[in-house]
């Protein structure tokens, strides 16, 4: 989920999420399995998260603000009773910050409860919402996720199945969306027919469980099936599961390229390629792209120390980790304000001194949005005594906006929109600078026969937003989603 329909200020950042959900044969506890599910996703969302579990037919939640480890304890997950459950984390926003937003939503209606929890960005989310409230609806939160709840349990009262409310739902909306929804005996997994957002499907005996990322499989000791597909919708019960693939039309897969340069765990495997290698592999191009005698190739961590690997395995230059992250912070870019920002760089980020100083030191970050964290890494890097600094950065400029839920801000705040390379790489104060190129990304991903979105480099999006796009382009960016 990340579409808010108030509070649209310029600060407002759209959101990352995780969804995982578990269906039980007995040998996991779902309340405990979401749990530790979700500490698997945390890096996707910080800002609230839930579980909802069913209980013979009775479904139940707990949701806060708040990290994984702070809104559950054993006493709350031992209350939540059950054989089956959903679970989500939310990434943190300026606006729409609030327990009402929480995931999963639980929504009651005539044929009974549903639990949805979602991760991505509907794009005619706020059509479909007037839509419905000028017959009458009243929503109760401001997210583009209950106009999902909303549409299934209105599916439902015509449709033989939730699973069939899932489907005619899936024909009204569009944009991203990995979801998991939970009705009193069944949880129905579904991708949007372009496969922007990750979703996959483990097992551990005859338990099934699905997550965003393969590491939270891992974490619960489920092992890996599968990913489920662009446009398929599996049902899962104490049965087992089976798949279903509606015929939503001709659609282009397009996974976030930004799910392996930055948002999913190195551990993860999305679509089949590994989030590390290909990381490691943005490395190794920025090594043969923009080669530099130096003495030390380091990471900013976390997600800068793979390519920053691949930097040192292709050039040839020693890897050394000369900046210690404080662990206990979360990601600098979802602080609300550009001071905030500036001061949680200082924090979470030191340098080791004695091994830079009097060093030409490469340092590789995964990309620059605002070109505040390059600034203060450039500044933090002089001021321990480097020699030159050599930015490189895993990713092409930021230049365009995102429709389908990755958090990047108008127009107006992305460096790469105002300035030129060089013109950055002065602001920073780096001895040079170099992005991936573009044209390298199918190269990161292994060459791997999936298409990506790279619409937030190049502008270019998935055909079916193309009359949106085309109007947010010219508006710049942001402007689109206020006017919606
Ligand atoms: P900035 O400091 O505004 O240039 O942002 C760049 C930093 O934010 C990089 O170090 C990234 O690791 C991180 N980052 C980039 N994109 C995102 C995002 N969508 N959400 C959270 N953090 C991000």
């Amino acid at each position: 989920m990340s579409y808010s329909f108030d509070n649209y200020s310029k600060e407002e950042l759209h959101e990352e999420c995780g969804v995982f959900g578990i269906v039980s044969d007995g040998s996991m506890d779902p309340a405990y399995a979401c749990y530790n599910g979700l500490l698997a996703l945390q890096h996707r969302g910080q800002e609230s998260c839930g579980i909802a579990v069913s209980d013979e037919g009775v479904i139940d939640y707990h949701k806060n603000m708040g990290l994984v480890s702070e809104v559950f304890n054993n006493e709350i997950l031992d209350s939540l009773t059950g054989q089956m459950g959903i679970s989500h984390v939310r990434y943190s926003t300026a606006g729409g910050s609030v327990l009402e937003n929480a995931q999963p939503l639980v929504m009651r209606y005539v044929k009974g409860t549903i639990a949805v929890a979602h991760n991505g960005n509907l794009t005619n989310a706020v059509e479909i919402r007037r839509e419905l409230e000028q017959r009458g609806a009243i929503f109760q939160t401001t997210i583009d996720s209950e106009v999902i709840c909303y549409l299934i349990a209105r599916a439902r009262l015509k449709c033989h199945s939730v699973e069939e409310a899932v489907v005619e739902t899936m024909r009204k909306i569009k944009g991203a969306y990995s979801l998991l929804v939970m009705s009193p005996r069944k949880i129905i997994a579904a991708r949007d027919p372009h496969g922007f957002k990750p979703l996959c499907i483990g097992k551990y005996n005859n338990t099934i469980v699905f997550a965003s990322e393969s590491s939270a499989l891992d974490a619960c000791g489920a092992e890996f099936i599968r990913d489920v597909e662009p446009g398929e919708i599996i049902i899962a019960n104490v049965d087992g599961y089976h798949s279903i693939k509606p015929d939503f039309g001709e659609k282009e897969r397009s996974i976030c390229i930004f799910e392996y340069i930055y948002f999913a765990r190195s551990d993860s495997f999305i679509d089949g390629v590994s989030v590390y290698e290909a990381r490691k592999q943005a490395g190794r191009i920025l090594a043969r792209e923009f080669p530099v005698d130096a003495d030390m190739v380091v990471g900013v961590p976390e997600s800068g120390i793979d390519a920053a690997i691949g930097y040192a395995e292709e050039s040839g230059i020693p890897y050394e980790k000369a900046i210690v992250k404080n662990g206990y912070i979360g990601r600098t870019f979802i602080q609300p304000t550009q001071k905030e920002r500036m001061k949680n760089v200082r924090i979470k980020l030191n340098p080791i001194a004695d091994k830079i100083k009097g060093k030409r030191v490469v340092i590789i970050d995964d990309s620059i949005v605002r070109g505040t964290t390059v600034d203060r890494i450039v500044t933090m890097l002089r001021e321990a005594g480097a020699k030159e600094v050599h930015m490189r950065i895993s990713s092409p400029p930021f230049l365009w906006p995102c429709y389908y839920g990755t958090d990047i801000p108008s127009r107006g705040e992305l460096i790469a929109c105002n300035h030129s390379i060089e013109e950055i790489r002065q602001l920073s104060g780096a001895d040079s600078l170099g992005y991936l190129p573009v044209g390298s990304l199918h190269e990161m991903i292994g060459y791997a026969p999936v298409g990506f979105c790279h619409g937030c480099f190049t502008g270019k999006y998935p055909a079916s937003i193309t009359n949106i796009t085309l109007e947010g382009k010219e508006r710049g960016g942001m402007d689109f989603v206020k006017k919606c």
